[in-house]
């Protein structure tokens, strides 16, 4: 499961199920700019900087967890407990820096994707993630995040969530709201159209009067 996908998730369950299992996209300005702040980062290359090796546009996974996807920035900074990386001496503790072209927002949708980051890190590398970032554009500061046992635990909520909405026959319905405004998938949702149509309903109340009247023809109908 793309990490990405967490914050399709909390954003709204069926904006999830229409862009990972239906394989719907579409653009719009909030996509555009976040799409163009994360080229940008990882476009930067990797270096070295006061003693701290950073390394851009980096994959990850974690089997556990059944989750890949690319960390925007990870900082590998000296550890005496930390793992050996590829080309350099020493010990090194991964240090995960994620980038949002927006301000801070209301849900945990970016510090469970931080974490769904440390968790690929830790699997990754052998060693402990405890803290990371996030870099807001607005206003231009990176906030240092715990990679807490509460944060873990609401990311394995997550990922047992979107497992079962993979196995569910039917995408979720919409919840029609103000998020709905910002959200690029307004015309392949339709939300007012899907959310007023009582058609299986209206369907599903003739055929339970249909068996009521007679059981065995209800069925056979
Ligand atoms: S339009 Fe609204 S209900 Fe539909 S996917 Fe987007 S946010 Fe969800």
């Amino acid at each position: 499961m793309p990490i990405s996908g967490l914050q399709h998730l909390t954003f709204c369950e069926r904006q999830w199920a229409l862009i990972h299992i239906e394989g719907e996209w579409s653009e719009n300005v909030l996509t555009v700019e976040g799409k163009q702040l994360h080229e940008f980062v990882h476009g930067q290359g990797s270096e070295s900087r006061s003693g701290v090796r950073v390394v851009r546009g980096l994959r990850i996974r974690s089997l556990e967890f059944g989750l890949y996807g690319v960390a925007d920035m990870v900082e590998f900074r000296p550890s005496d407990d930390g793992a050996k990386i590829t080309g350099h001496r020493g010990l090194w503790r991964p240090y995960p820096v994620e980038y949002k072209h927006g301000r801070k927002r209301n849900d945990n949708a970016n510090e469970m994707q931080l974490c769904a980051q440390a968790v690929c890190l830790e699997e990754m590398f052998g060693v402990k993630v405890s803290v990371g970032a996030i870099y807001y554009g607005q206003p231009k500061r990176r906030g240092e995040v715990e990679i807490s046992d509460s944060l873990r635990a609401e990311l394995v909520s997550a990922c047992s969530r979107m497992r079962t909405l993979y196995d569910q026959e039917d995408d979720p319905r919409p919840t029609v709201g103000n998020h709905c405004r910002n959200c690029s998938l307004g015309d392949k949702c339709m939300p007012d159209v899907i959310s007023g149509d009582r058609s299986k309903s209206y369907v599903d109340g003739i055929m339970r009067d249909l068996s009521d009247q007679n059981p065995v023809e209800g069925l056979r109908r």
